[in-house]
């Protein structure tokens, strides 16, 4: 059987699949330093880059464990700016130069939009993404896919997140389809991966790395290592 012929609907995560969150933040940071250099004085932009997302990081872990948003980004500040040898004080300032920053920085990954586009003629489309409205939004609007999406779930909005299997099958009961009707495309193993095939979804494992499945149990369904192979895959 041909495992994409009942396929209707297509479903993306964001951050690492359609958008490049490590060039963003790179050129969020950079820009931060240009307006601030009172702030950053003589620290060399690598270095801030990767005080960055070092903490970053390491805040993800107790953002999986279940921490609010607020406080994971509260704290992702305050060790940036440790790590850096700056004052803890200005972590508010950090965190909401951070943010506002996002409406204009536009970096996909490679062939998003035409991609998205090209599915959006046969398929209905998806996101489900464990983030935050106030930056998700934005990055959606900036690569230029924002109106392309039928459906988009944050699990800050909806209250569930990635692996729960709810979140997908949410997401395919708001597209009007059925779980098993659905593509999930996303490049982490154990969020997107495991809770597509937990939901019902055909999981299609975004691998641009090559990373080694850790997870014996659960296996995806496609990998692929550009976006422009969906085309192939779905078309
Ligand atoms: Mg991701």
């Amino acid at each position: 059987m041909n495992l994409i012929n009942d396929i209707k609907a297509v479903l993306f995560d964001i951050d690492d699949t359609l958008f490049d969150r490590k060039t963003a933040i790179r050129k969020i940071l950079r820009g931060m330093k240009q307006k601030h250099p009172e702030l950053f004085q003589e620290i060399p932009e690598e270095s801030i880059f990767e005080a960055f997302c070092e903490a970053d990081q390491m805040v993800l872990v107790d953002f999986n464990k279940g921490e609010s948003g607020r406080g994971v980004r509260d704290k992702r500040s305050r060790r940036f700016l440790k790590t850096l040898g700056l004052p803890e004080e200005f972590s508010a300032r950090i965190t909401s130069m951070y943010i506002a920053a996002y409406p204009d920085v536009s970096s996909p990954v490679k062939d998003a939009r035409e991609v998205v586009e090209r599915l959006a003629e046969k398929f209905s489309l998806g996101v489900i993404s464990n983030a935050f409205p106030d930056v998700q939004y934005n990055k959606l609007k900036g690569i230029g896919v924002r109106d392309l999406f039928q459906v988009i779930l944050l699990s800050e909005e909806v209250g569930i997140r990635k692996p729960e299997g709810a979140i997908f099958q949410k997401a395919a009961k708001l597209l009007n389809v059925q779980p098993y009707e659905c593509f999930f495309v996303g490049d982490s193993f154990d969020t997107d991966m495991v809770g597509a095939k937990k939901g019902g979804m055909k999981a299609c494992w975004f691998n641009p790395d090559r990373k080694q499945i850790i997870d014996g149990d659960v296996k995806p369904d496609f990998e692929i290592t550009t976006l422009t192979e969906l085309l192939s895959i779905l078309l």
